[in-house]
């Protein structure tokens, strides 16, 4: 069982991540075509490619500095609606944190709950209104649980995977209120949020990598 990683680590994992991401890509433009203008899963693309070429020989002081090098990047590099609130996530979940060479689940969920608060306050989403918030919120309110718990990485990032994926399969069930999709209107019902799902793939990720973590 792991109860943390470090630095290097760290960066191994978003480097898995940025793969799947890439991976996925296809999955992504599908789903914002029929809801949207099609462009999600290419600026995805676009942005963790990026984020793997930036990571591959980076040389991160902590792990709060590979998430804000993650953030940055995508800011930089994604362009769209879903750069700057993907961005945000990264860097407001480190920016008010000390650095530590490892972190905990009680991290992870400390994390991407600065991380969920600053996507709101900027994006203005709550949950129910068709946005990857309704992804993340839940995923936060998994880690925190199993934080609780005192349980392992594993079993928190598996359960926050498994509490982004049912709220992807919410996002199937609601009108959009938010983004392009709100013009599609009932329309929309039926589809599942394009950055919802790129939000649960981040998850699955992070758990299928700690689950084939080697030391
Ligand atoms: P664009 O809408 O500029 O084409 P993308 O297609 O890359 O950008 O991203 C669309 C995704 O962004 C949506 O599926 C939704 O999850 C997310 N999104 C859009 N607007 C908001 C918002 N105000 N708050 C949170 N998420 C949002
Ligand atoms: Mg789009």
């Amino acid at each position: 069982m792991v109860f943390s990683i470090d630095k290097f680590e760290c960066k191994e994992m978003f480097i898995f991540i940025a793969n799947e991401i890439v991976k996925n890509e296809p999955l992504l433009t599908e789903i914002d075509s029929k809801i949207g203008d099609g462009d999600h899963g290419i600026g995805m693309k676009r942005g963790f490619i990026a984020v793997s070429k930036e990571l591959a020989d980076f040389e991160p002081k902590s792990c709060e500095d590979v998430f804000l090098k993650v953030g940055t990047t995508l800011i930089d590099t994604m362009g769209g609606a879903s750069g700057v609130l993907f961005g945000t996530v990264f860097i407001s979940g480190v920016s008010n944190r000390n650095e530590n060479s490892c972190i905990n689940l009680n991290d992870f969920a400390q994390i991407f709950e600065n991380g969920l608060e600053a996507l709101k306050k900027r994006g203005k989403a709550k949950v129910g209104d068709k946005t990857m918030v309704d992804a993340l919120e839940p995923a936060v309110i998994g880690l925190k649980r199993i934080a609780q718990e005192n349980k392992s990485l594993q079993e928190g990032l598996k359960f926050s995977a498994t509490c982004s994926k049912n709220g992807v399969e919410y996002t199937k069930t609601i009108t959009a209120k938010l983004g392009r999709a709100k013009y599609f209107q009932d329309k929309s019902i039926g589809y599942q949020d394009a950055g919802a799902t790129s939000v649960y793939i981040i998850f699955q990720a992070m758990s299928n990598w700690i689950e084939k973590l080697r030391r």
